[in-house]
């Protein structure tokens, strides 16, 4: 809420301000709020839903500089199958509890229809653990591991066409139940001109299609700059990579190839750099909290309505 509103609310509320005439010691919150979030650790989960072979285990090496060890999927299994891996990472004294979802087989079949079908289900089944963990006798959520899906990195094919039908119809499921932020993968294959036209392209047929994607907040003044600048250049067009070459005294993340090389950090090279910053640095919190107070709670309304209407029904024979 911006300064002006909050004055606003307190007044409406009837609120007082006091002035304290020695220090009081409350100025401490935010830092037993950090201390306590610190010890706790922080978890985060993401979905990559992209046909096999797009580069989604290369771009999560890529964003967190490591190497998560993934096999290469086949292109002839019979259906969507979803497998996550968790691993604990550390970065300075933060511990961050990664669990990393992939599609396999995602695209492969010669009927696409029921493609998003694996993928709903796998999100609503982390819904509902959580809500049977909430509705215990005896609620342990502070141990629990939280598996619900913060934000799903919907990789596009660089076509240069625009999107596929699966792609709209996959997206258009899940805008309710998950943060998407689209991607163009593999954007080393696209040249300067064809991927703005790409990028408008997919853009009007997200709207047109009426698919919500995740907006980067605005309502917060410290990032409210940087992320509409930001919204402004999603689909991100990405490049990964596993490899590296020296660019001065630097290993540089790169690609090379006989005409020459593409480094994935250089800005003007793709959206990697803006993808990381969106996605780690600056909105890794707010895709936590829209989960939980807007995702989850939609999937938590429909559920209780739906138990209470089976409970009546059940009375009342
Ligand atoms: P996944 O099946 O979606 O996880 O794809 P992988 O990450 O296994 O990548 C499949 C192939 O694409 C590998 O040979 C990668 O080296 C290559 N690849 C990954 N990222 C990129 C990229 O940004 N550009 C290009 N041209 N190739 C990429």
């Amino acid at each position: 809420m911006a300064t002006a509103d909050v004055e606003r609310a307190r007044v409406e509320a009837g609120i007082r301000n006091l002035k304290l005439s020695g220090h009081v010691g409350f100025d401490s919150l935010p830092d037993q709020l950090v201390n306590k979030s610190v010890q706790n650790g922080f978890v985060f989960n993401i979905l990559c839903i992209g046909e096999t072979g797009l580069g989604k285990s290369t771009l999560m090496d890529s964003l967190f500089n490591t190497s998560f060890e993934s096999t290469p999927s086949p292109h002839n299994l019979p259906t969507v199958k979803l497998k996550a891996h968790t691993y604990e990472l550390q970065e300075s004294n933060v511990r961050l509890k990664l669990t990393i979802c992939d599609t396999v087989g995602y695209g492969d079949q010669i009927n696409k229809e029921d493609s998003f079908k694996a993928v709903v289900d796998y999100i609503d089944a982390q819904f509902e653990a959580y809500l049977q963990e909430e509705l215990k006798i005896k609620r342990s959520l502070s141990a629990y591991h939280d598996s619900r899906t913060h934000v799903c990195l919907y990789f596009i094919c660089p076509t240069g066409h625009g999107l596929k039908s699966i792609d709209l119809v996959c997206m258009k499921k899940l805008d309710t139940k998950v943060n998407i932020i689209p991607i163009i993968a593999k954007a080393d294959t696209i040249s300067k001109t064809e991927l703005q036209k790409f990028k408008s392209k997919i853009n009007s047929e997200l709207a047109s299609n009426g698919v919500h994607i995740y907006q980067f907040p605005t309502d917060d003044d410290s990032v409210a700059e940087v992320n509409a600048s930001m919204n402004a250049h999603v689909p991100f067009a990405v490049v990964g990579s596993t490899d590296f070459v020296r660019v001065g005294n630097k290993m540089m993340r790169s690609r090379q190839y006989p005409w020459g090389t593409v480094q994935v950090e250089n800005e003007s090279h793709c959206d990697f750099v803006k993808l990381r910053e969106m996605l780690i640095r600056t909105n890794m919190e707010d895709m936590r909290e829209k989960t939980h107070m807007r995702h989850y709670e939609l999937y938590r309304k429909k559920r209780l309505e739906q138990v209470t209407i089976q409970l009546l029904g059940n009375f009342s024979e």
